[in-house]
């Protein structure tokens, strides 16, 4: 049977405290002392207040690609003798620590999937995400704060989607009914609080049960990729959607399955650093190319990529899957109010010849 257990809000501290002991745990918490500050997931300290009550402003994908790693750090060596030969030394060690993110949405956390796709599969593994893949643990709170921006159930998800998910996190009267869904999550909850009692537990089943059952958005994506090929060269179409577009890459940065980086590397005499950042295919330096061509000169075609990438491209390549999981992020944080929903939803229009 599920290990099951019952977390007081005024106990909530001490027992992250406690599980904190056996494994890394990040939370969504405030980025700022203000509570009404932009959250993320950081790491727990005890005394912060986890912002389970809104979903993060940036996305949970932070914990597996950080938005600045360090890939290697390199030295040169020069030859004493002045031979004009000289050698070098990589140090590529990677220290990832087992770690539990608790408080992740479900929407987050299927958002890997596409991630997984792009970075463990296929011809070209990424080493770094994988290593913090295998050692990430999920706790996953079933949501009941999505707002009119969240279009989960229309792409696959739901607000119980415990997929990729270890534990599930219910909210019930007076705090959370915590269940684990894999072996080393039941280790994890060892010791640390009692199961809830009947009441508790036919509360969360209840809650469980609804938010199955509950749709959070309507937008329709069925023939989106066909759709989008023969919107493609429709540019009337393409520049009314994102005429009023700033081309600031927010939409980019705080999207969970957006995955654009840059390498560079910082070198300092003889001694240097590779790193990856994330990058924006909305910026115009993304796809300029040594010759000075660039295939995406304007936002028109930046924005229709973007569209492109998550509603086409992603579905034609990997089966069905869809390059994005309905945060809804892109939609709140975009300061000319430019709705994806709007430009995935108008793509079917008149378009039937
Ligand atoms: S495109 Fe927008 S709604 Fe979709 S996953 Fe990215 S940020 Fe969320
Ligand atoms: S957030 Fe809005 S304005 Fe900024 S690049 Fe994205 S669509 Fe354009």
């Amino acid at each position: 049977m599920a290990v099951k257990i019952f977390i007081a809000t005024d106990r909530l501290d001490s027992v992250l405290e406690k599980l904190s002991t056996k494994i890394d745990l990040l939370i969504p918490a405030s980025l700022k002392d203000d509570k009404s500050a932009p959250t993320g997931f950081v790491p727990f300290v005890p005394g912060t207040a986890p912002a389970f009550d809104r979903q993060t402003t940036t996305p949970l994908k932070k914990a597996l690609l950080p938005q600045v790693e360090t890939l290697l750090r390199f030295e040169y060596h020069k030859d004493p003798q002045g031979s004009p030969k000289s050698s070098v030394t990589v140090d590529d060690q990677r220290q990832v620590r087992p770690t539990l993110v608790f408080g992740a949405r479900p929407c987050d956390v299927k958002a890997l999937t596409t991630l997984d796709r792009v970075f463990s599969n296929g011809p070209y593994v990424d080493p770094y995400y994988v290593e913090r893949r295998k050692n990430t643990l999920f706790a996953t709170l079933v949501c009941r704060q999505n707002d009119a921006k969240c279009f989960c159930t229309s792409v696959g998800g739901g607000p119980a989607d415990m997929e990729g998910s270890h534990l599930r996190i219910v909210p019930v009267d007076g705090g959370y009914v915590v269940e684990a869904l894999s072996p080393e999550a039941q280790t994890l909850l060892e010791n640390l609080a009692d199961a809830p009692d009947s009441a508790r537990d036919a509360q969360a089943g209840q809650i469980v049960e609804e938010a199955l059952k509950r749709r959070v958005g309507e937008l329709d994506t069925k023939g989106s990729p066909e759709a989008f090929r023969k919107r493609f060269d429709q540019t009337d179409y393409w520049f009314q959607m994102i005429n009023q577009c700033l081309g600031c890459g927010v939409c980019t940065y705080v999207c969970p399955t957006c995955y654009c980086f840059t390498i560079t590397d910082e070198v300092e005499n003889l001694k240097g650093e590779r790193l990856r950042s994330w990058d924006s295919c909305m910026f115009y330096h993304y796809t300029l190319e040594a010759s000075g061509h660039n295939p995406r000169p304007t936002k028109l075609e930046r924005y229709r990529n973007r569209v492109g990438h998550k509603f086409s491209y992603i579905p034609e390549r990997y089966e069905g899957l869809l390059g994005c999981c309905g945060c809804g992020r892109c939609i709140r944080s975009c300061p000319v109010s430019i709705d994806i929903r709007q430009v995935v939803g108008h793509l079917k229009e008149n378009t039937s010849e």
